[in-house]
C-alpha cells in the first residue's frame, strides 16, 4: 500500500456530503492542504474540527479526492481485496455469472466503493480501466486483489487506460497473456472480444439484459439494429428467430467484427446484412421496413455544456426511426450520456415522437443492470437509460 502524503481539510459546514457517503470532494469544499500531494497521491480527509472523514485518491481538478473508505482507520492493502471479493460474490449471488453467461462487470466505480476504477471479466479474463491516476498507480496491487478474490476464474488480467487519464500509460497484461480476439458467451449467445484494439474495454456489458429483452421480441420480426459495434442486439435477434436484421455502424472495424459474431453463432447473410455507414443516413430512405428499431448511440453529451446540442442530435434521430417504423413497430431507445437524466432524456423523446407525429406508447423503462450498481448516496452513477416505445 502506498503511504498517504498530506491531509485535506474541509471548510466548515461542507463535510455534510461526505458523511452522507458520497464519495466526491470539490476543489471548492476545500479550506487547505497539509502537505504537498502529487496526481494519484494516496489522502486523508477532515472535518474543520480535524475529524477524519475517510481517505481517497487526490487529482488536482474539479473533482480534487475520491473517496475510496469512509472510515477513521488508515487503508491498508486489502482494502482493494476486501471490495473486489464483496462484488464478485455479489455478481455471483445475484446469478449475473451462469451458466450461460460468462462476462460481466466486476467493478463499477463509485456503485463498487472504488471510484476511478472499471473491471469487466470476459471468461477468465479480466480488463482493468483506470479514470483516475491514483487507480493506474495502484494497478498491480489491484491485479493482486483480483487473483486473490476470484481464484481460477481468472488466468489473465490486462490493464487499459482511459482516454481522460491526464497521463499517457502503457497497456499491460499484468498477469497470464490473454489471446485475442476471444470468444464469450453471454445469456448463451457467443461473441468475440478484443480488449487491445476494441472500444472501452472491449464489449458493451451494460445492454446485457436489454438484448436479452429484445430477443424475446424478435421472432419472425424484421429488426434495424443501428450504432450496432460488434452486433450485441443483432446476434440476440438472430438467435431468437428474426426473420431479418441489419446492422449499423459508423465504424468499418466495428461493422468487421459484427460479420464475425454472426459467423460465430452460425448465422450468414442470407438473413443478415451489415452497413458501414452514418445511422442518420441509413435512416433518410427506410421507410416501413422494419417491425423493430434499436438505438443505442455513443454518448453525444460528455460535458453539460454540450447538452442542448446533444438533446437536439437525440431528437432529430429518435424521430427518424419514428418516421421510418412500420405500424404496430417496436423502438428500443437508449442514452448512455451521464448528463442527461431520465427525465431530460424522456422529454426529449416525447419531442421526438410529436415531431414525427406518430401516435406511440411507452411499454418499458429499461437501465443498467446489476453489475453496474449504482451507490444509493451517489446517484450521478446512474446513465444508461432506455425505453421501449410501441408506435401504431
Ligand atoms: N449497441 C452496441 C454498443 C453501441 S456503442 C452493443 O450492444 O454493443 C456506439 C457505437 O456507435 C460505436 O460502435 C460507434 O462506432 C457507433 N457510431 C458512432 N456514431 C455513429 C453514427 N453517426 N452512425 C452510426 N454509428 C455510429
Amino acid at each position: 500500500m502506498r503511504r498517504i502524503t498530506a491531509t485535506i481539510f474541509l471548510k466548515q459546514g461542507r463535510e455534510a456530503s461526505v458523511k452522507r457517503f458520497h464519495p466526491w470532494v470539490f476543489s471548492g469544499a476545500i479550506e487547505r492542504v497539509q502537505g504537498e500531494p502529487l496526481d494519484g497521491d494516496w489522502v486523508e480527509v477532515k472535518d474543520s474540527k480535524k475529524q477524519t472523514l475517510g481517505f481517497g485518491h487526490y487529482q488536482k481538478g474539479t473533482i480534487t479526492v475520491r473517496l475510496l473508505s469512509f472510515s477513521k482507520e488508515t487503508p491498508d492493502g486489502k482494502l482493494y481485496a476486501d471490495k473486489i471479493l464483496t462484488a464478485f460474490n455479489e455478481r455471483v449471488f445475484t446469478k449475473i455469472v451462469n451458466e450461460r453467461t460468462n462476462c460481466f462487470r466486476l467493478i463499477h466505480g463509485e456503485g463498487d466503493g472504488l471510484p476511478g476504477l472499471i473491471i469487466d471479466v470476459y471468461n477468465g479474463v479480466a480488463v482493468m480501466q483506470a479514470h483516475t491516476v491514483g487507480m493506474y498507480l495502484d494497478r498491480q496491487l489491484i491485479a493482486g486483489a483480483i487473483k486473490e478474490s476470484l481464484l481460477d476464474s481468472v488466468h489473465s488480467i490486462y490493464y487499459k487506460s482511459q482516454s481522460t487519464l491526464p497521463i499517457k500509460t502503457e497497456h499491460e497484461y499484468l498477469l497470464g497473456m490473454g489471446v485475442v480476439p476471444h470468444v464469450i458467451t453471454e445469456h448463451g449467445n457467443k461473441f468475440y472480444v478484443d480488449w487491445e484494439e476494441g472500444q472501452k474495454t472491449g464489449f458493451f456489458l451494460d445492454q446485457r439484459e436489454n438484448r436479452k429483452l429484445l430477443g424475446e421480441m424478435s421472432k419472425g420480426a424484421s429488426v434495424l439494429n443501428t450504432f450496432c459495434y460488434t452486433g450485441g442486439f443483432s446476434v440476440y435477434a438472430l438467435n431468437a428467430g428474426a426473420k431479418l436484421v441489419h446492422s449499423v455502424d459508423a465504424s468499418e472495424k466495428a461493422i468487421d467484427l459484427t460479420r464475425k459474431n454472426i459467423e460465430l453463432n452460425g448465422f450468414d447473410s442470407k438473413l443478415h446484412e451489415c452497413f458501414a455507414i452514418d445511422t442518420f443516413d441509413f435512416l433518410k430512405d427506410k421507410k416501413d421496413k422494419y417491425d423493430l428499431i434499436i438505438l443505442d448511440p455513443p454518448a453525444f453529451a460528455k460535458h453539460k455544456d454540450s447538452r442542448h446540442q446533444a438533446m437536439k442530435g437525440y431528437q432529430r434521430l429518435n424521430a427518424e426511426a419514428m418516421r421510418a417504423i412500420k405500424p404496430n413497430g417496436i423502438i428500443f431507445t437508449f442514452s448512455c450520456s451521464q448528463v442527461v437524466d431520465k427525465q431530460l432524456f424522456y422529454d426529449t423523446v416525447v419531442s421526438a415522437g410529436l415531431q414525427a407525429g406518430r401516435d406511440i406508447k411507452v411499454l418499458q423503462h429499461l437501465g443498467q443492470p446489476g453489475d453496474h450498481p449504482v451507490s444509493l448516496y451517489h446517484p450521478e452513477g446512474e446513465y444508461l437509460k432506455g425505453l421501449v416505445l410501441y408506435v401504431n
